[in-house]
């Protein structure tokens, strides 16, 4: 039950944080890779129309002469084209395709299919040859396909002297060559994220850790607590926390207290109760540890009731209950056991015990009860009793009651033992 809520709370914890990262490393992802396909796919363009026109140019003030195609060769002045490897080179160098047309008709060309045929004698589109060879304009055609394949391309004319068009100068790049370049990029967007939702765990493990364990104490003391045992202690690091945990620890510490001292002790002297007395007594015999009890009681308490009221009977409770307070103390414990009746618990030896009878006796005998102004006469009878841990201690305390019976009964106010 309390693994299961440990458990739970790291994992809110951990989706409170990874959430977020994760949705904003998709949106990152998304929007990157769409500004990527835009910028690329530009500069892919502006990189096919640069290398297109150049070749043009270099043609047209390299070479003189016109450009003539005649039995499958393309001429320009004295250079044979069709001869040249310069296509050829330019694909090796830039992946990028190269087509010469004449009119519509593609007479050289780095194009093949999947099977490396040529798309040598294959025509171009009527919307190119239109832009192109009619209008005259250069055109860079949208959802190009080319033997079956998607490209990026850009088509220009091919003029002579006297800008006749005579065919088309095409370059183009595979469209496949940027999917593999998007996923590239994709890729490096999702390691780069899982690098941060990695990092982001650790973080939030490391810095929770003390936190969860610090909800385990509290969560463990309050449900020993909630079981009847308020004899617990919380983990003194979560009282010292200075956040809301510490001041929740500090709480429940208090609660605890406030709850023990309602339960335990007796409300008009602050001694323990009968109740709590017998837990004490087990916990001492479970222990193996020595000890004597003296019972004790307020002699003819109900005359003092009779004669200065029934207030001044419970100043006399509380005075006395000091006394034996500092009488026991370091040394035991003391009950109110009934009315005007305390059963004292000392971890002495039965010498030291009746020796702290005699002492209580005395300090009572020069206590000055004095109650609003009136001084009363306080007397009390004992019963001193010898426990060991394997005698039951009820017998014990037993025999301390008939021993403060027989006081009473040879006229109060002495030690019995
Ligand atoms: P003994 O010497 O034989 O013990 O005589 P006693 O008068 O002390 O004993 P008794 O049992 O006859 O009377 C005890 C009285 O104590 C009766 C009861 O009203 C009174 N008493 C019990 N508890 C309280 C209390 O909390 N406050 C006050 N003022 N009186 C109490
Ligand atoms: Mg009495
Ligand atoms: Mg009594």
């Amino acid at each position: 039950m309390d693994k299961k809520a440990v458990r739970s709370i790291r994992e809110k914890l951990l989706s409170i944080v990874l959430l977020p990262i994760i949705v904003l490393s998709i949106l990152i992802t998304m929007i990157g890779v769409t500004l990527f396909y835009r910028f690329y796919t530009k500069s892919i363009r502006d990189e096919l129309k640069a290398t297109t026109n150049t070749m043009l140019d270099y043609l047209n003030i390299m070479v003189e002469g016109e450009y003539e195609y005649k039995d499958g060769v393309l001429m320009k002045g004295d250079l044979n084209i069709t001869e040249s490897t310069m296509l050829c080179q330019i694909k090796k160098q830039s992946q990028i395709d190269l087509t010469v047309f004449w009119k519509d008709t593609r007479i050289l060309t780095t194009i093949e299919d999947a099977q490396g045929v040529s798309a040598v004698g294959t025509k171009s589109d009527s919307d190119v040859a239109n832009m192109v060879l009619h209008v005259g304009r250069d055109y860079f055609p949208d959802n190009l396909v080319i033997n079956g394949m998607k490209y990026i391309g850009y088509y220009a004319p091919l003029e002579n002297g006297n800008h006749e068009i005579v065919g088309m100068m095409f370059s183009g790049k595979q469209k496949n060559l940027v999917y593999q370049k998007i996923i590239e990029v994709v890729l490096w967007f999702a390691v780069f994220s899982f690098a941060v939702v990695g990092f982001s765990v650790w973080i939030t493990r490391k810095f929770s850790s003390h936190m969860i364990e610090d909800i385990n104490s509290i969560n463990q003391f309050l449900k020993t607590i909630s079981e009847g045992n308020l004899r617990t202690a919380l983990d003194e690091r979560v009282v010292q926390r200075t956040d809301e945990l510490g001041s929740i620890g500090m709480y429940a510490s208090k609660m605890r207290r406030n709850l023990q001292k309602l339960i335990e002790t007796d409300s008009l002297t602050g001694l323990y109760n009968r109740r709590s007395c017998h837990s004490m007594l087990e916990a001492i015999v479970q222990n193996g540890e020595n000890y004597c009890v003296i019972m004790c009681d307020i002699d003819l308490f109900k005359k003092i009731n009779d004669c200065y009221g029934h207030d001044a009977g419970d100043y006399v409770l509380v005075e006395t209950s000091d006394l034996i307070r500092q009488n026991v103390q370091d040394v035991g414990f003391a009950s109110r056991w009934g009315g005007e009746e305390f059963l004292l618990v000392y971890k002495l030896n039965f010498e030291q015990t009746k020796e702290r009878a005699a002492k209580l006796q005395q300090s009572i005998r020069e206590h000055e009860f004095c109650y609003q102004g009136t001084s009363i006469q306080v007397t009390l009878t004992f019963g001193v009793a010898k426990g060991a841990s394997h005698k039951d201690y009820e017998q014990v305390i037993t025999q301390a009651d008939q021993r403060l019976y027989i006081g009473k009964n040879n006229g109060r106010n002495q030690i019995v033992f």
